[in-house]
């Protein structure tokens, strides 16, 4: 190799440590910003506790290997060639440097192939990896420009383009001097144009100023990462590694006997400020992208209403980078009618590809604006009231709850004999189209000859409430609930409402229910494998299945429900599907929100279902039925959707016994 002098390698050396520095001294500024948030890691910050909270399949398949971007197959494709490309570089330059202690890293196979060939790869692929990125910031899709542009990211994008050509400048220069083995392809073609153009000397001046330049460049990379949104590289990877084990959304418990916070400030509820939300969440709005993934998945966004969440996470992150932790506007700059759009489909969670959860944020300023400034929506405020002083939120309902039933023998609960408590929730027992799935449900329960029973009188869930931001009054009645289970014993639950299941499973265990609950489109898999309930015949009508977001998102359930759909009749999908389903528009109280924009979300999604050609729509909760048949209603469609359960009951063998 023509000589680099020892003292340039050692001011090399300087300058990388005082870039690493700057590493440094940038992570520790985001720390210090993240630490003003609420404690994330409890009281003691140790290993153990630490170690504990660590998702690792989380941080591997999206931190590591970047699966949700990957989702998206350009934009993918890119991110991969420059992540893969950019590892292999560095581990290159380290084996490199190895070579000074007397390592013969370029000798035989391994010097051609790694450090020739595979350093030669690498370096196009980070190339043409950022040159894509870069392109794109010139030619943006909407989701990039919609909410904000993050800044700074164009012009580390340029400086990384740089780095990689001057690198290749400077092995070409070096080839024209001292040729390789072959390996360095793309150097070797252009070294030997170099030799023909320039002589020696200039070819060794040309190799030295462009070592100093591709040293220079990339050591101020380096410095700026922690700076810029490069830190993305860092920030994106340890958000994953702490993101919740559970999909969807987890909204803290709050402890309504404490008057003070950890930190000895007065309790308050919700969040106005950013003090008030986690570290986690702190953490997520320091490496979120701005990429806007979750604005182009949003329900409430792409129907115009006034929502992005990635307006949301780039509101807080300026807040955050002007050290304004203590800034009480920022619940207004971010605006009452933005916090409630939200439907809390988990869309935006399900899609991000550093690990935020929007949502979480959006919902503690929710609360925020329900228990400390009592404001809410009137029609969200209406389902409220009815739901302290009557039980259930159905404001004004004609209908009879015990009307589901007539004409049906349903058993009661009974302390120690029944098996099952079938729970039929609110929206069952008010609204007449679901009181259908409750029927259908019985004539399937009766069929399987299994032990069931209803409670003579029951309660919402609570789920409504607490979506809506009233923590407080659906611990009231979550514990209303749990005392009256653990009267008469209830240790398994079906529910027909995705949210009840929700409810139950994730949040009710924190206030000491200990039961199972088992959605009733499990169930009813899980009878039909177990031959306790027979098919008598598999139609030929096809059907198109709406994933209800909290069971597909929220809790990972979408393979039973289309098990049961193949069994009875042609089952296509629609583009939106499992995971990705689009929302219904009845979640976060938005059923008796979900105004403005400039169309209804639930018009969206059965239009998504009619353009399939399925002869039916099904679904797997209470809530989907109801605003899919109102808007399937406006296609004069009014028989279209069903509930699971109503199509297997329609087709189920009575096996007399
Ligand atoms: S929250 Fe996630 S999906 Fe949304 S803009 Fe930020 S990084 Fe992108
Ligand atoms: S939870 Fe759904 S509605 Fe709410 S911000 Fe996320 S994507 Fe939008």
């Amino acid at each position: 190799m023509p000589e680099i002098s020892a003292p340039s390698y050692f001011l090399l050396g300087l300058l990388l440590v005082a870039a690493l520095a700057s590493l440094f001294r940038g992570l520790r500024a985001h720390r210090d910003r993240i630490a003003h948030g609420k404690a994330f890691f409890g009281p003691r910050i140790d290993r153990a506790s630490v170690l504990a909270r660590i998702n690792w399949r989380a941080f591997i398949s999206r931190g590591v290997f970047t699966s949700r971007l990957r989702q998206r197959r350009w934009s993918g494709i890119a991110h991969g060639l420059l992540f893969f490309g950019a590892l292999a570089l560095i581990c290159g330059h380290a084996l490199f440097a190895l070579s000074f202690v007397g390592v013969p890293v370029y000798a035989g196979w391994f010097g051609y192939l790694v450090m020739e060939l595979g350093r030669e790869i690498a370096g196009i692929m980070v190339f043409l990896g950022v040159l894509f990125f870069l392109l794109r910031r010139f030619f943006p899709p909407q989701r990039l420009v919609a909410g904000g542009k993050r800044p700074g990211f164009e012009r580390m994008e340029a400086l990384i383009l740089l780095t990689v050509v001057a690198g290749y400048s400077s092995e070409s220069f070096r080839l024209a001097l001292q040729p390789g083995g072959g390996g360095e392809f793309l150097g070797t073609a252009i070294a030997a144009s170099i030799r023909q153009h320039l002589d020696p000397d200039a070819t060794l001046l040309g190799f030295k100023l462009l070592w100093w330049l591709h040293g220079l460049l990339g050591a101020s990379f380096i410095a700026l990462i922690a700076h810029t949104p490069m830190s993305h590289m860092l920030l994106g990877p340890t958000n994953s590694a702490l993101a919740s084990r559970r999909s969807g959304i987890n909204l803290a418990p709050l402890d309504f006997d404490a008057e003070q916070d950890a930190a000895g400030n007065p309790v308050v509820f919700g969040a106005a400020r950013l003090i008030d939300l986690t570290q986690k969440n702190l953490l997520d709005v320091s490496a979120c992208l701005w990429c806007g993934r979750c604005h182009e998945v949003c329900p409430a966004a792409q129907t115009g209403k006034d929502l992005s969440p990635k307006k949301v996470m780039a509101t807080c992150a300026e807040y955050l980078a002007a050290g304004r932790f203590d800034d009480n506007s920022l619940i207004e700059v971010l605006g009452r009618d933005a916090i409630f759009n939200c439907t809390t489909c988990a869309a935006c969670v399900e899609v991000c590809p550093v690990s935020n959860n929007p949502a979480e944020v959006i919902l503690e300023f929710r609360r925020h604006h329900v228990m400390e400034l009592s404001d809410m929506p009137d029609t969200m405020a209406a389902a409220n009231r009815n739901l302290e002083s009557r039980g259930h939120p159905f404001v004004g309902t004609a209908a009879n709850p015990d009307d589901w039933r007539s004409g049906l023998q349903v058993p009661i609960f009974e302390p120690g004999t029944t098996e099952y408590l079938l729970w039929i929730g609110c929206s069952v027992r008010y609204e007449p189209r679901a009181q259908e799935t409750a029927r259908a449900m019985v004539r399937i329960l009766e069929a399987a000859g299994l032990s069931y029973g209803i409670l003579g009188e029951s309660r919402c869930t609570g789920d409504p409430a607490k979506m809506m931001g009233n923590e407080m009054q659906f611990v009231e009645t979550a514990q209303e609930n749990i005392e009256e289970f653990r009267e008469i014993g209830v240790q398994k639950v079906i529910t027909l409402c995705a949210h009840c299941f929700n409810s139950f499973d994730r949040y009710y265990p924190e206030l000491g229910a200990d039961w199972k609950t088992i959605p009733h489109s499990v169930l009813i898999d899980e009878l039909i494998a177990d031959g306790r309930l027979q098919i008598a015949h598999k139609g030929e009508e096809t059907i198109t299945f709406h994933d209800p977001c909290y069971l597909a998102r929220h809790n990972g359930i979408v393979d039973e429900t289309r098990r049961v759909l193949s069994a009875v009749g042609q089952l296509i999908e629609m583009p939106r599907t499992r995971e990705q389903s689009f929302c219904c528009g009845a979640g976060g109280g938005n059923y008796w929100g979900g105004q403005g924009g400039t169309a209804r979300i639930g018009d969206v999604r059965i239009q998504e279902a009619l353009d399939t050609g399925a002869d039916k729509v099904a679904t797997a909760c209470s809530f989907c039925t109801l605003m899919l048949t109102a808007s399937a209603g406006k296609h004069s469609e009014t028989r279209k959707v069903f509930d699971v359960a109503e199509l297997v009951a329609e087709r189920i063998r009575i096996v007399e016994g």
